[in-house]
C-alpha cells in the first residue's frame, strides 16, 4: 500500500476503507509516513470530508495506536465525562465528587493544556500535596476504594493523535469537524470508561462559538461513542458567559467547594446536575432524569459528595483539610472592584474577554512551561440579566499586580454591555443527544 494512492484517492472524494485508515495513521505514528504526505491527506479530508465509518475507523486506529486502558479490574460501569471546555469551566472539580458520591465509578484522565486557567489537574494542585502522577494500578485502587481517582494524561495516550493534531494545528485543518471529533473520541475510547458523557460548549468563550456547528461536534462524537461500543450521551451547552462566578485556579476551586456545600451558583449547580444526571443514567443507577437529577441533588444535601472531594484529594497525597478549610488555600495581594459606569441590566458579557482578563493576570499558559499564578483570576458579581446601579459592583479583579490589574480591569469593563432593556436568561442546557437509535456502521 502507498500513502501516495490514498492521498489520491481521498483527492477524488472516495471513501477510505478501515485496512488503508490503519495503514496510515500505524505508518505515520512509526515516522516512515512523513509530515508531508499526512498534511496532503488532512487538506483533502478537509475538503472531502470523512463519512460515519471513516470516521469512526480513524478515531479507532489513533485510539490503538499507544496503551489502551484496560479498567476491567474496577467493579462497576465506568462513567467518564468530557468538556469542550471554556471560561470558568470548574466541571469536574465538583461532578466528579457528586457522581463518584451516587455509587459511580469515575476513572478519569486529565490534562493540563494552554488556556485562560489551568486544566483540572492545575486546579486540584493548590491542595498542598496532591498529585495526579499515580501509576494505573494505584489509579484502579483508589477508584475501587474511594470511588473516584483522577490520574494525569500520559504520552501513550493516543500518541497518534498528538503527532497529528501538531501537524493539523500548522498546516491550517484543525477547523474540520471529523478530525475535531475523531481526535477528541481517540483519546476517550483509549481512556478505558465504559460510558462516556460529552459536554461541547457552543458560545464566545468556547472553542465551537456557533452552536449549528456545536450541535454537529456532539452528534459526530455520540455517533462515534456508541459505533465504538461505548454508551455516549452528548449535551450541547452555553458558554456565552462565564460558568458560575469565578474564573481563576484557585477561585474555582473555592466555588467547586461552595457548590459541594450547597451554596454554588444556579447556573453551576444546574449543569453539574444535567450533566450529572446522564452520567447516572448511563451507569444504571437511574432510569430517568428526574431520579438521577434528584440523587445528583441529594449528594450535596448529605454531604455525600464533599466527604468524597476530601476522600479523593486525601488518596492522592493531598491535605483533605483545605476541603473543609478552603480559606486556607492561596490568596491574592490585591483584589479591586470593578464599579458599574451606567445603571440598567446587563445585556451580555463577552465571555473569551473575561478569559483573557485571567490571562493577562498568569491565571493561565502561553506556552507549555508557562508557571501558573493559581491565586489570581476574577469573580463576576452581575451576570447576564442581573439588574445593576450605576456605581455598584460587576466583579472582583485578584491579582498580585498592580499593571495586569489596571489592563484586566479596562478589558473586563469593556466586555460588558449595560443597556436599559432587559434580555432574556440564556438557556444553559440547549440540546441533550441520547438514545439508542443510531445506525451501526458496517464494521
Ligand atoms: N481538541 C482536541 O483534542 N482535538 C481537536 O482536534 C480539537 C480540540
Amino acid at each position: 500500500m502507498r500513502m501516495y494512492d490514498l492521498i489520491q484517492k481521498k483527492k477524488y472524494g472516495d471513501e477510505l476503507t478501515r485496512h488503508e485508515i490503519n495503514f496510515m495513521i500505524k505508518d505515520f505514528t512509526l515516522g516512515s509516513i512523513p509530515d508531508y504526505q499526512m498534511s496532503a491527506m488532512m487538506m483533502a479530508i478537509y475538503f472531502r470530508g470523512m463519512n460515519e465509518a471513516e470516521t469512526l475507523f480513524l478515531t479507532e486506529a489513533m485510539a490503538k495506536s499507544g496503551d489502551m486502558l484496560d479498567l476491567s479490574a474496577i467493579k462497576g460501569v465506568k462513567v467518564d465525562k468530557h468538556s469542550t471546555g471554556g471560561v470558568g469551566d470548574k466541571t469536574s472539580l465538583a461532578l466528579a465528587p457528586m457522581v463518584a458520591a451516587c455509587g459511580i465509578k469515575v476513572a478519569k484522565m486529565s490534562g493540563r493544556g494552554l488556556g485562560h486557567t489551568g486544566g483540572t489537574i492545575d486546579k486540584l494542585e493548590s491542595f498542598p500535596g496532591f498529585s495526579t502522577e499515580i501509576t494505573v494500578d494505584e489509579f484502579i485502587d483508589h477508584v475501587n476504594h474511594v470511588g473516584m481517582a483522577i490520574m494525569g494524561q500520559t504520552n501513550e495516550l493516543a500518541p497518534a493523535d498528538k503527532k497529528l493534531y501538531a501537524l493539523r494545528d500548522v498546516t491550517a485543518t484543525v477547523d474540520q469537524m471529523s478530525l475535531i471529533a475523531s481526535s477528541i473520541m481517540s483519546k476517550k475510547l483509549a481512556a478505558g470508561a465504559d460510558a462516556i458523557v460529552l459536554d461541547v460548549k457552543t458560545g464566545s468563550g468556547a472553542f465551537m462559538k456557533a452552536e449549528n456547528d456545536a450541535v454537529a461536534l456532539a452528534e459526530e462524537m455520540f455517533r462515534i461513542g456508541n459505533n465504538a461500543g461505548r454508551k455516549t450521551i452528548a449535551l450541547v451547552t452555553d458558554m456565552d458567559q462565564p460558568l458560575g462566578n469565578a474564573v481563576g485556579n484557585v477561585l474555582e476551586v473555592k466555588e467547586a467547594i461552595e457548590t459541594l456545600r450547597g451554596n454554588g451558583p444556579k447556573d453551576f449547580v444546574d449543569l453539574c446536575v444535567a450533566i450529572g444526571a446522564q452520567m447516572i443514567i448511563a451507569g444504571g443507577l437511574a432510569a430517568t432524569e428526574e431520579k438521577a437529577a434528584e440523587k445528583i441533588r441529594m449528594s450535596i444535601t448529605d454531604g455525600s459528595a464533599l466527604k468524597m472531594l476530601a476522600d479523593f484529594i486525601a488518596a492522592q497525597g493531598g491535605d483533605a483539610d483545605y476541603v473543609y478549610h478552603p480559606e486556607k488555600l492561596p490568596v491574592a495581594d490585591i483584589i479591586e472592584p470593578v464599579l458599574s459606569p451606567v445603571s440598567g441590566y446587563v445585556n451580555k458579557i463577552v465571555c473569551d474577554e473575561v478569559g483573557l482578563c485571567s490571562l493577562i493576570l498568569g491565571g493561565g499558559r502561553v506556552t507549555k512551561d508557562s508557571v501558573i499564578d493559581l491565586s489570581v483570576g476574577i469573580v463576576l458579581k452581575k451576570k447576564v440579566c442581573d439588574r445593576v446601579k450605576v456605581g455598584e459592583i460587576l466583579a472582583y479583579i485578584h491579582g498580585n499586580d498592580s499593571e495586569k490589574i489596571k489592563e484586566a480591569k479596562e478589558r473586563l469593563l469593556n466586555a460588558y454591555t449595560i443597556s436599559r432593556k432587559k434580555v432574556r436568561t440564556p438557556v444553559l442546557i440547549k440540546k441533550i443527544i441520547s438514545g439508542d437509535d443510531i445506525n451501526d456502521v458496517h464494521r
